[in-house]
């Protein structure tokens, strides 16, 4: 069995930015699921929201084009169902191929550190003071490797997170996305709130040659809640029939700061493992860069996460403006900082 310093379980932005930043000294094993041309990819929106791009700029880091996708656009169309408004606001978002930003995280990964893709861990042992990682490759497999330390960055399903917290609860939706071929002449991105459906929101966007609806919904009946809006949407002239492709995954809600579980006793957690997430926008890669930064500067110490701490206190303060549907209904109505766009 090889023993290493570091094990690194899951290699989305987090994982691969710690294991990108950590200091040289340490010898390291990062193993992800997923692989180099592979079925498995992220369910996500690949939106690079400005906070995103702005610790991208403090590490140092630039993206390249072959990054991004069709279109850029600079305005989300918000919907209510509740009041029956809908307004124009400025946003700078950035348009990701995901699963191409995810490759090029690990990319970016020094040589130095062992890698097994393609490879799941599947239990997590303490003995004798280190860690003992099973883990299943492609092949099937089962190979067990030792650390000192490990690190969970296995995103909202964390492994490593269940492991350490067997009891710790949090807000948790199934988010559902259905790809269609692109169905407009004029693009847009659209965030939809329905609190009949789902007291988080649903969104549609363009990528490419693509069309993306999804949402995020309460377990209880998510499937069902995420075709009742889908039918509630044509009368606003989405056309939603014949997907090329659906997906879900899981996806955090945090309720209250306490909420983030960073880890103990040598075994760390970072990005959405540790409930890293907006529970406004359900905006994680900024969350997922920034706690992977100050993991890597701190190790082995536990950072404090001051300042991420504070960013989602402000999201949690803003959550009641945008789901609370008289606050929102008021605020839409208003007009306030809404721009207007020619359709
Ligand atoms: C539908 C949807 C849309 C979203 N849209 C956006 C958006 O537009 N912009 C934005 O900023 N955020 C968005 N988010 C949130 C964002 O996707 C996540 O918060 C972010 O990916 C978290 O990064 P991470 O590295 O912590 O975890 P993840 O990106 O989830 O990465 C976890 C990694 O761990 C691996 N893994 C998991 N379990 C194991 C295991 N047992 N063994 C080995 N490997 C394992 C997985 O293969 C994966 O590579 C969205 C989320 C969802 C669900």
């Amino acid at each position: 069995m090889e023993h290493y310093d570091i094990i690194i379980i899951g290699l989305g932005p987090a994982g691969a930015t710690f294991a990108r930043l950590v200091p040289d000294k340490y010898h390291i094993l990062a193993i992800d699921a997923k692989g180099e041309a592979d079925q498995y990819r992220k369910p996500c929106g690949g939106l690079l929201a400005p906070d995103a791009q702005k610790t991208i700029a403090e590490m140092g880091f630039h993206i390249t084009k072959d990054l991004l996708v069709d279109p850029q656009i600079f305005s989300v169309h918000t919907i209510d169902f509740s009041s029956k408004l809908e307004r124009h606001y400025q946003r700078a978002y950035v348009n990701l191929d995901r699963h191409a930003f995810d490759m090029w995280c690990i990319a970016q990964m020094p040589d130095r550190i062992d890698r097994s893709m393609d490879s799941r861990v599947i239990r997590i042992d303490w003995q004798d003071g280190n860690y003992i990682i099973h883990y299943r490759t492609r092949s099937g497999q089962t190979v067990t490797a030792s650390a000192r330390y490990i690190v969970g960055a296995d995103g909202a399903n964390s492994l490593v997170r269940r492991s350490l917290y067997p009891t710790h609860k949090m807000r948790t939706y199934l988010s559902i996305q259905e790809w269609y071929p692109h169905q407009a002449s004029h693009p847009f991105y659209a965030s939809i709130f329905d609190p009949e459906v789902s007291d988080c929101y649903s969104w549609a966007m363009y990528k490419d040659d693509c069309f993306i609806f999804g949402g995020a919904y309460p377990q209880a009946g998510a499937r069902e809640r995420f075709d009742r809006q889908k039918k509630k949407l044509r009368d606003y002239g989405f056309v939603l029939d014949r997907p090329i492709k659906r997906e879900a995954c899981l996806v955090l809600r945090p309720e209250r700061v306490a909420d983030i579980v960073t880890g103990k006793h040598g075994a760390y957690l970072i990005g959405e493992a540790a409930g890293w997430i907006s529970p406004s926008s359900l905006e994680g890669i900024s969350y997922a860069l920034i706690s992977a930064r100050e993991l890597a500067r701190h190790f082995p110490d536990m950072p404090s996460y001051r300042r991420l701490k504070l960013k989602l206190f402000g999201k949690l303060l803003k959550v009641p403006f945008l789901y609370q549907p008289t606050l929102r209904r008021l605020i839409m109505q208003s007009g306030l900082q809404s721009i207007k766009v020619k359709t």
